[in-house]
């Protein structure tokens, strides 16, 4: 066992929320060691959104190609190599990851690799060998991939981290779930050339997402030839010489060469030590924390995934910067965990921020809801069905813009600067006097001018 090395900040985590929280502190003169036990960067940079966006822009060219020749273009004999994206997304990624060291490193901070448990509130446990002590110690260990229910040949299944190991396009896949990361791979698969059939438990898409985002969304995915299967289980996998035979509760069976669970996601707190600190998890598994992300044991916080809150990497990094700031930086900060900007890489993607209309309806009878659907002006050329859907939520009272949800080409681009304006309060009388730029479709967003729906409670 090497010495015990003291720090004023011990991180467990070198992802989005770790590594933010790491520089963080360092800046404001802490003394600060990083442990990270797989690849500085974390999900997000090594197999979430980064890898994932990735793929998303690859499959979209097999859109963009075949609506070429509404423009005049000839593309024939376009082909797709998926060992040639692979091997060139893992090398970005591995860049990044070079990036991430050197950031830390050159902000002061050691880095640590290893599995790290805690021993007790201060001292950390680094695989056998290594034991540091911090004044503080902040976990940010993320979550990784629920199993759902133990099935017969489960293991035949991948989840998103095997996503990323495929070494091939599959010609057909069967997902389970319908949130984030199925539709979003699903469409990937989609558009590359893959048949996709999505088996689904309830009734509904994206839970929490706004009715018309689900349904407007539905539609645009069936339309491209994706299959749902609504209120089915898998039961089990077997594999058939070449195939998988993926056997559905209702006595059918789906045939397919991968199997990808997307079955939501599980706080990586198991062998943590926690139960040695006396921190009791929730029924997720997840951290309870407070405004200032402290655990209920003093000198010991907790960011990002771990916590189950909001899980996505510009909510991890602003944890992780505000619990620096605050212990470190001498200006106590929270973090608003209401106004939400984000986006589905779906295609089309979904963009939204603020209130679903359910959600502004139980705060605000007197809503207006603004809708318009319409055909992009590059569909009239490239023959795309597609339509756009754009949704405002309007406090009629107040005039407040409490919710804006998009669907269509860009959604997430118009989502974060939409977050801009609710941030600022927006209400319609600003988007209304706010000039167009023309030809958008976020033009839309200032041009509507009369509701769809008034509603009355
Ligand atoms: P992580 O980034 O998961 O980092 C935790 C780190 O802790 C990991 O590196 C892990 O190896 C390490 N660790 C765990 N246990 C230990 C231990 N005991 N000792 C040492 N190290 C340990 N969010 C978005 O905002 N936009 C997206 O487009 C998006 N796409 C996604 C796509 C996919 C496929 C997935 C899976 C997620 C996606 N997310 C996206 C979510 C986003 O990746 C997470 O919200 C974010 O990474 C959380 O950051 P974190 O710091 O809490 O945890
Ligand atoms: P989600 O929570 O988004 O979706 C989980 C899906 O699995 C839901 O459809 C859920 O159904 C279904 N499900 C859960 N348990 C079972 C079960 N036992 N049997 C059948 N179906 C089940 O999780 P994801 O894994 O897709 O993503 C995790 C998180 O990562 C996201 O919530 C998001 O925070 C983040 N992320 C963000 C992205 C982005 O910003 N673009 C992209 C990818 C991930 P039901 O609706 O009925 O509960």
């Amino acid at each position: 066992m090497t010495d015990l090395s003291r720090f004023d900040l011990v991180v467990i985590g070198g992802g989005s929320g770790g590594v933010r929280a790491a520089r963080v502190a360092a800046g404001h003169g802490a003394k600060v060691a990083l442990i990270e036990e797989y690849r500085l960067g974390g999900t997000c940079v090594i197999r979430g959104c980064v890898p994932k966006k990735l793929m998303v822009y690859a499959s979209r060219y097999a859109q963009e190609f075949s609506e070429a020749a509404g423009f005049g273009w000839q593309v024939d004999g376009a082909r797709f190599d998926w060992p040639t994206l692979k091997a060139r997304r893992d090398a970005e990624v591995a860049r990044l990851e070079g990036v991430y060291r050197a950031n830390l490193l050159g902000s002061g901070v050691s880095v640590i690799e290893g599995r790290a448990q805690m021993l007790d509130a201060h001292t950390v446990q680094v695989g056998d060998a290594q034991r540091v002590y911090g004044d503080h110690v902040l976990i940010a260990t993320g979550a990784q991939p629920s199993q759902g229910p133990p099935i017969p040949g489960y293991a035949l299944a991948i989840n998103s981290n095997g996503f990323f190991d495929l070494e091939a396009l599959p010609a057909r896949v069967v997902v389970q779930g319908a949130g984030y990361i199925a539709l979003e791979l699903a469409c990937v698969f989609k558009l590359l050339g893959a048949e996709v059939d999505i088996v689904v438990r309830g009734d509904a898409i994206l839970r929490g997402f706004d009715a018309d985002i689900q349904t407007h969304l539905l539609q645009e995915l069936q339309a491209q030839g994706v299959r749902f299967h609504f209120h089915r289980h898998v039961t089990a996998i077997e594999q058939h010489e070449q195939a998988l035979q993926v056997a559905l509760d209702d006595g059918t069976t789906l045939a397919g060469d991968c199997v990808l669970g997307a079955l939501g996601r599980k706080p990586n707190t198991t062998g943590l030590g926690l139960e040695r600190l006396g921190l009791h998890l929730d029924a997720h598994g997840a951290i309870a924390v407070d405004d200032y992300a402290r655990t209920a044991v003093p000198g010991v916080y907790a960011v990002g995934d771990v916590t189950n809150r909001v899980n996505l990497t510009p909510m991890a990094i602003r944890e992780g910067h505000a619990m620096a700031d605050t212990v470190f930086g001498n200006t106590p900060r929270t973090v608003d965990h209401v106004l939400v900007p984000t986006a589905v890489f779906t295609t089309p993607e979904a963009g939204v921020v603020g209130l679903t209309e359910a959600q502004a309806l139980a705060v605000c009878p007197r809503l207006d809801v603004y809708r318009s659907q319409f055909r992009p002006m590059k569909a009239t050329l490239s023959g795309h069905h597609g339509k756009m859907l754009l949704k405002l939520l309007v406090d009629r009272d107040s005039d407040r813009v409490l919710g804006f949800h998009a669907i269509g080409p860009d959604s997430g681009e118009m989502a974060q600067l939409m977050g801009v304006a609710l941030q600022l309060q927006a209400t319609k009388a600003a988007l209304n006097a706010t000039l167009a730029v023309h030809p958008t479709a976020a033009e839309e967003i200032v041009t509507m001018r009369t509701p769809s729906v008034r509603h009355n409670h």
